[in-house]
């Protein structure tokens, strides 16, 4: 039987710190399934089309990872759509363990056969977040090691008319 893994998440944009988890549980399942969802609590940048068309191009020397637009219904069940019985996360710190402690143990209710697997980040990747690099971004600094070139191009083509990328201070 094929093992696959689900990775659901927003990806707005994907970081290294994504391609690095992907990577390595490309290792652990015959075929890893990325879902990039809409998350309601999230403000995003990019639309749905552009988060896809930025991992996709980020992936494409992963032979066993696909992607798959999630814009409705309950990550339990889009996994078993597929035939993945594992749900695949990232733990960066104790904040994310709680808050993927929390959903894991809601989607065992909802569905008790798929199982929830976390791995725990890289060391170098354990501070990279989509939100930190937008806003290192936001104010022009360099994000070149957080992201792959196409998402670093993306993310500056989003602010290139901000006026927060100029320096500006009072004194007061
Ligand atoms: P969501 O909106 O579902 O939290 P994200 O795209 O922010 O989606 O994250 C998807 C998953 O990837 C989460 O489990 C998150 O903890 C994990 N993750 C995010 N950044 C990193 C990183 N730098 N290293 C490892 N895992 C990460």
């Amino acid at each position: 039987m094929k093992r696959i893994a689900l990775y659901p998440g927003s990806f707005d944009p994907i970081t290294n710190g994504h391609i690095d988890l992907i990577r390595r549980s490309s290792q652990l399942y015959d075929e890893v399934v990325i879902a990039i969802s809409f998350n309601s609590s999230k403000k995003n940048l990019f639309s749905i089309e552009e988060r896809i068309a930025l991992a996709k191009d980020s992936l494409k020397d992963i032979p066993n990872v696909s992607i798959i637009r999630h814009t409705g219904g309950l990550t339990v069940d889009v996994a078993a759509s597929i035939g993945a019985n594992v749900i695949l996360r990232g733990i960066r710190n104790t904040q994310d363990f709680e808050y993927e402690s929390n959903i894991a143990t809601l989607n065992k209710t909802q569905n008790s056969s798929i199982e929830t697997v976390v791995l725990i980040a890289a060391e170098h990747y354990r501070f990279l977040s989509s939100s930190m690099i937008k806003e290192i971004a936001l104010f022009g600094g360099d994000i070149s090691l957080f992201v792959p070139p196409v998402v670093e191009k993306a993310i500056y083509d989003k602010y290139k008319n901000d006026v927060k990328r100029n320096l500006h201070t009072e004194r007061q």
